[in-house]
C-alpha cells in the first residue's frame, strides 16, 4: 500500500509457515492456515514439535497484527482517502470476526494438548544462552509460564451464554458513546462540540471560562438520567456475565479477564488509601499555590485549565522537522542506544508526525509484528503536550524495538501496567534535557506543568478506580447510594475546589469519564506505570546509567515474565502502598520547589 510512509519493511525473520503471497487481508487465504494448525496440533507428539507449532502459530499471529496495523496506519495517515478506508473496513469487518474463534479454538487445542505438560518444564533461557546451573535448578524459571497462565485463564473463562450478553453490552456502549458525541452547545452565536469547548477553560478572561464552563455543564446535564440508564444496564449485563463464569461478582472477573494476577482488587483499595495519605497534601498545596498565584479567594472549577500567571502558551518548535530533531539531540544525551533507535524511526520514515488534512486526531504508537518495527502517529502543532507525545511514544517504540530477538508474539508485548512505565519514564528523563527545546525559564515552566499534571492525575484515577470498586461490590444498590459513593471520593480526593451552586453536576461529574463506561476497571494501570516510572527517574537521579541499563534489560523481556519481574528488572518496586509513595512524592515536591 503505497499510503504509507514506510514501503515494504522486510520481515525480522523469513517465514517458515505463512505462504510469502498470501494475501491476509483475504478470510478465503487465511482460513486454511488456521485449519492447518487446528490439524496438526493432535501431531505434535513431542515438546519440540509443539513448541514449532506455537512459533508457526505465533508467525500467523504477527503477520495478522501487520497487516491489520498496516490498514489502520493508512487509514489514520489519509482518512479522506475512500480506499484506505475500504481496505482498513473489510480487514474489521471480514477477517478480524473469523479470526476470533479460530484463535479460541487453538487456545483450546493448547491447554488440552497431552505434551503441555512436559513443555512447562522448559527453562526460560530456550533458545538464548543457557543460564541457570545445576546447582540452582530448583530456581530456574518456565520459558511459558505467562504465556500457558494467560491462555488457560482465557479459556477457562469463556462461556458460550455470555457471548449474546457481550454483544449487548457493545451494543450499550454504542449507545453512550453516541449520546456524548452528539453533545453540542451554542456558544456565542456558534455551534461548538464539548471538545471544541476545552479550549476556553484555558482563556485568562475569568467571566468567558465560567460562561463556557457552565453551558457545557448544563448540557452535560441534560443528558444525566440518559447516562445513568445506560450504565445501569451495564452493571446488569456485567454481573451476570461474572455470575455466569461463576464468579461472586464483576470486579472478580474484570480482574480475571485482565490477567491481573499478580495484584489483588485488596492492592488497589491500599493504593488509593496511599494516594489520600501521600499525594493529597500534595495536590492542596498546588491547588493553594495556584489560588493564591490567581489572587482569588477560591477556586473553581472553571479555574483549573488556564496558566496561573497568565502567560502566553510556550512555544517549542515551529515546524515537525525541528521538533524531530531536538528530539533527536534529547535522546543523544539520555542514553546512546535508545538515540540509534529513535535515529532507525527516522531513517525508516517510521513517523507520521505534523497535523495536517485529512489525518485522523490524536496520537499513537503501533507496531508492524513481522518487521518487528514500531511506528509512531500524531498531530503535532508545536505546542508543549508535542513534546510530551514523542517522548511517551518513543517510549513505547524503543520497546518494541528491545523485544525484536523474541520469537514468540505474544512475549513482544507487555501488560499495560508495564508498558505504560515505558513511555511515561521517557517523559521524565527526556525532560532533564527539554532544554533543547526552551530558554532556562520555559524549560523549568514545561517541567512544573509536567511534574504538577503527574500529581494532580493521582486523586482523578483513584476516584474512578475505587467508584467502580464500590459499583460491582454492592448488588442491587440505588442510584441514590451510588451517588453517596461517589460523593464521598469526591470529598476524600477532589482537593479545594469550590462547586457550589453546581452540586448537581458534581455528582454526575463522572459521566464523562469514558473508561468507566466502555472500559470498565481499564485504568488504575496508569497510576501503578506513573508509580513505576517515577522510580525509574528517581534510580536514574542516583545513577543514571544504572537506571537506564536496567530500564533497557526490563524492556528487552517484553511479556515474557510476570509483571512483578518486569518492574524488579526495571529496578522498581511492584508495591502501591504509602511507603513506596512517599519517597516518589517527595523527590517530585522538592523538584517543584526547585522549578
Ligand atoms: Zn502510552
Amino acid at each position: 500500500m503505497d499510503l504509507l510512509p514506510f514501503g515494504k519493511l522486510p520481515a525480522a525473520k523469513p517465514r517458515a509457515f505463512v505462504p510469502e503471497t498470501a494475501d491476509l487481508g483475504d478470510w478465503p487465504q487465511v482460513a486454511p492456515l488456521f485449519d492447518e494448525l487446528k490439524a496438526r496440533a493432535a501431531q505434535a507428539k513431542s515438546v519440540a514439535e509443539l513448541e514449532r507449532w506455537l512459533l508457526d502459530w505465533s508467525e500467523l499471529n504477527a503477520a495478522l497484527d501487520e497487516e491489520s496495523s498496516r490498514r489502520y496506519i493508512a487509514m489514520t495517515c489519509h482518512t479522506d482517502n475512500a480506499e484506505a478506508e475500504k481496505a482498513f473496513l473489510h480487514f474489521v469487518e471480514n477477517v478480524e470476526p473469523q479470526v476470533k474463534p479460530c484463535q479460541f479454538a487453538l487456545e483450546q487445542l493448547y491447554v488440552a494438548h497431552p505434551m503441555r505438560a512436559e513443555l512447562l518444564k522448559a527453562p526460560v533461557a530456550v533458545g538464548q544462552k543457557k543460564a541457570a546451573s545445576p546447582r540452582h535448578k530448583t530456581a530456574t524459571k518456565c520459558r511459558y509460564e505467562v504465556f500457558d497462565r494467560d491462555v488457560k485463564n482465557h479459556v477457562e473463562l469463556f462461556r458460550p451464554e455470555n457471548v449474546a450478553l457481550e454483544t449487548e453490552e457493545a451494543k450499550l456502549c454504542q449507545q453512550y458513546q453516541k449520546l456524548i458525541g452528539a453533545q453540542t452547545v451554542n456558544f456565542r452565536g456558534e455551534e461548538k462540540t464539548l471538545v471544541q469547548m476545552g479550549r476556553y477553560l484555558e482563556e485568562p478572561d475569568r467571566a468567558l471560562r465560567q460562561e463556557a464552563w457552565e453551558v457545557v455543564a448544563q448540557r452535560r446535564l441534560q443528558d444525566a438520567d440518559k447516562c445513568e440508564e445506560i450504565f445501569e444496564a451495564l452493571i446488569g449485563l456485567r454481573t451476570q456475565m461474572a455470575r455466569n463464569a461463576g464468579l461472586e461478582n464483576y470486579r472478580d472477573y474484570a480482574f480475571r479477564q485482565k490477567c491481573r494476577f499478580d495484584y489483588t482488587p485488596a492492592d488497589c483499595v491500599k493504593f488509593h488509601g496511599a494516594i489520600e495519605s501521600e499525594i493529597m497534601p500534595a495536590v492542596r498545596q498546588i491547588q493553594a499555590e495556584r489560588r493564591e498565584q490567581m489572587k482569588l479567594e477560591k477556586l473553581r472549577p472553571w479555574d483549573l485549565a488556564v496558566d496561573p500567571q497568565n502567560r502566553p502558551s510556550l512555544k517549542p518548535f515551529a515546524e515537525v522537522d525541528e521538533m524531530v530533531a531536538r528530539t533527536q539531540k534529547i535522546f543523544d544525551r539520555v542514553d546512546g542506544e535508545l538515540a540509534t533507535g529513535f535515529r532507525q524511526l527516522r531513517d525508516l520514515k517510521l513517523l507520521d508526525l505534523e497535523n495536517r488534512k485529512g489525518k485522523a486526531p490524536g496520537g499513537y504508537q503501533s507496531t508492524l509484528s513481522e518487521a518487528r518495527v514500531p511506528f509512531i502517529f500524531m498531530n503535532a502543532v508545536g505546542v508543549q503536550r508535542d513534546v510530551e507525545t514523542i517522548l511517551h511514544e518513543s517510549g513505547h517504540a524503543f520497546h518494541a524495538q528491545a523485544t525484536r530477538r523474541e520469537d514468540l508474539y505474544a512475549y513482544r508485548g507487555a501488560p499495560i501496567e508495564f508498558c505504560e512505565v515505558a513511555s511515561m519514564s521517557m517523559e521524565l528523563l527526556g525532560n532533564e534535557f527539554i532544554e533543547e527545546f526552551y530558554a532556562p525559564a520555559e524549560a523549568n515552566r514545561a517541567r512544573r506543568t509536567h511534574l504538577e499534571g503527574i500529581i494532580l492525575f493521582f486523586p482523578w484515577m483513584a476516584v474512578v478506580d475505587a467508584f467502580q470498586h464500590w459499583i460491582y461490590t454492592h448488588a442491587g444498590h440505588t442510584r441514590q447510594e451510588r451517588q453517596a459513593a461517589y460523593l464521598e471520593l469526591m470529598d476524600r480526593f477532589g482537593g479545594d475546589v469550590d462547586w457550589s451552586g453546581w452540586e448537581k453536576m458534581r455528582v454526575n461529574s463522572w459521566h464523562r469519564q469514558l473508561h468507566i463506561f466502555i472500559h470498565p476497571f481499564y485504568y488504575v494501570e496508569y497510576g501503578i506505570a506513573q508509580l513505576g516510572a517515577l522510580e525509574v527517574w528517581a534510580n536514574s537521579r542516583r545513577n543514571r546509567t544504572k537506571a537506564l541499563k536496567d530500564y533497557k534489560k526490563a524492556l528487552a523481556l517484553g511479556g515474557s515474565r510476570p509483571l512483578p519481574e518486569l518492574f524488579h528488572a526495571a529496578g522498581c518496586t511492584f508495591e502501591f502502598d504509602a511507603a513506596t509513595i512517599k519517597p516518589l512524592i517527595e523527590l517530585a515536591g522538592s523538584e517543584l520547589k526547585k522549578l
